[in-house]
């Protein structure tokens, strides 16, 4: 789906941090994607993510098959046109390249995003950032269709 090449939200650990994975996943991924120590869940940002696009496709886990976003869903559904839902996920894209930015990070807004939260939970993060990081999770928040499916 050309919206998820624009977007790679879900793998890049901006909305999640790991994904579960069984045994037999985990072996046939082998050095192509990062586990924890029992191999139980796979890190992200994923090693496998390239370009915004999945270079293990046919061996993804069965959970990255299972999820879609809602904006992915509402556009599956016909429920919003491509125009809309490419928007929604500029809007993300924005809202964590602000976060990138307060963080003096703009290439790097993974790192970026991670940073913030851990200086917001810490409370060690200015007005300005903290509002700015509180946009991007109310705007992921609304993007996950079941976040208890991931880390
Ligand atoms: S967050 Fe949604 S649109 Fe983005 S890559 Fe994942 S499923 Fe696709
Ligand atoms: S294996 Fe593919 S679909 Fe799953 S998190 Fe990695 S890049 Fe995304």
């Amino acid at each position: 789906m050309s919206l998820c090449l624009s977007c790679g939200l879900c793998c890049d650990g901006t909305m999640f941090r790991e994904v579960p994975v069984t045994a037999a996943e985990a072996k046939a991924l082998g050095r192509r994607a990062l586990f924890n120590r029992t191999k139980t869940r796979m890190k992200q940002p994923c090693r496998a993510l390239s370009e915004r696009c999945c270079q293990v496709y046919e061996d993804r886990p069965a959970k990255c098959r299972e999820f879609n976003c809602l904006v992915l869903q509402r556009l599956q559904r016909g429920e919003v046109t491509e125009a809309e839902a490419h928007e929604s996920i500029e809007d993300v894209l924005r809202r964590r390249a602000r976060v990138a930015e307060l963080m003096e990070l703009p290439d790097d807004p993974v790192t970026a995003v991670e940073r913030a939260r851990a200086l917001v939970a810490k409370g060690k993060a200015s007005s300005t950032l903290r509002d700015a990081a509180e946009r991007l999770e109310r705007a992921l928040l609304l993007m996950k269709a079941d976040a208890d499916m991931f880390g």
